[in-house]
């Protein structure tokens, strides 16, 4: 029973991670009043940002007349905010450690330092990795089918599930870029897409563990099983999207979608006589292991590594050995199928 207590906590807390709620950091006074101070003066101490340079009536005070536009103030007006925000809590972190006190978290975040003007440049670089070993693990499962696995008579492959693995590879490339995006610069429009397109993955995930752990191959099994599901995904989505950014919702969601795809794939893998099925049990123990860098969410060493982006670490060689899985599953079936047909 160990193993499901595992995989509750891994998925709770794989939705928990980035739930915002008003930081011990933001709301303590001295912060407040140097943002309030930053956002009037446009500097922090000796520091003073360009992008806070507003004239009286409200209007920027240089660049070319296009650059005034609107667009342009309300641009400055978003980095100016980033700016103050940033450096009144570097200076903050720095008074707390000289009076001996550890670090806090500002506006759901750790104090981290930034790099080339990426906010967490550890959890961009591991979000491009994990990337790159999707599109690894795609492009060599993709010619092992179409070029080293024998073909049918028509020059498809014999794999039944060859569509449905694509499109999630493309989904899971899809996700990391986009946290990619988020952990560069988290705004409004970038926090949504990564959540959103998380969700495309989660549900569509389960969708799949459920027609391959079933072996569901005839088309009306199939709808039956895709269709609720793609439309309760399509629905939150949306509903994330246009009505309310419902955290708490939005958590229960990806437990509830997360907890029944990996009891489903490890009922499989304990039934199952598939001879790769130590993968599958591999990924869904490491996965959970690897979640208890989200339950001790540490805050970042040397302003840099912190449990979320050693989580994001952790998800690389999991998908590796993800992909693999997948690859010996094709060579799996393909043998089976081309038995039936001799
Ligand atoms: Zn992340």
């Amino acid at each position: 029973m160990a193993i499901y207590h595992w995989i509750i906590g891994f998925v709770a807390f794989s939705c928990l991670v980035r739930v915002y709620e008003a930081s011990a950091g933001d709301s303590d006074p001295l912060y407040r009043t140097c943002i309030g101070q930053c956002e009037k003066t446009g500097c922090v101490g000796e520091r003073c940002f360009p992008h806070c340079k507003f004239s009286s009536d409200g209007t920027s005070v240089d660049g070319p007349w296009y650059m005034q536009e609107p667009l342009y103030l309300r641009w400055k007006q978003w980095d100016c905010q980033s700016d103050c925000r940033y450096h009144c809590m570097l200076d903050r972190e720095k008074e707390r450690a000289e009076v001996g006190q550890g670090p806090v978290k500002y506006h759901g975040k750790w104090p981290f330092l930034r790099l080339y003007g990426f906010q967490e440049p550890v959890s961009v670089a591991f979000s491009a990795l994990n990337l790159a070993m999707h599109f690894h693990g795609w492009l060599s499962f993709f010619i092992l089918l179409n070029y080293k696995l024998p073909l049918k008579p028509d020059k498809k492959p014999f794999y039944d599930y060859a569509g449905l693995w694509n499109i999630y590879g493309f989904l899971s490339m899809n996700s990391w870029f986009w946290s990619a995006v988020f952990h560069s610069r988290d705004v409004d429009l970038t926090e949504k897409l990564d959540y959103s397109s998380a969700v495309a993955l989660l549900g569509y995930s389960l969708i799949l563990a459920i027609i391959r752990s079933f072996s569901l191959r005839d088309e009306a099994a199939r709808v039956m099983v895709a269709a609720p599901l793609l439309a309760f995904t399509t629905t939150h989505i949306l509903y994330l999207k246009n009505y309310k950014m419902d955290y708490g919702w939005n958590m229960q969601v990806c437990v509830v979608v997360g907890i029944a795809q990996l009891l489903v794939w490890s009922i499989w893998a304990g039934v199952t006589r598939h001879p790769s099925r130590w993968k599958l049990w591999v990924v869904v123990v490491g996965g959970g292991l690897a979640m208890l860098l989200e339950i001790f969410d540490f805050p970042p060493y040397n302003g840099f590594f912190d449990a979320h982006a050693l989580w994001h670490a952790s998800t690389i060689p999991l998908t590796y050995i993800w992909w693999s899985f997948i690859k010996d599953d094709a060579e799996y079936r393909t043998s089976n199928l081309q038995k039936k047909v001799k």
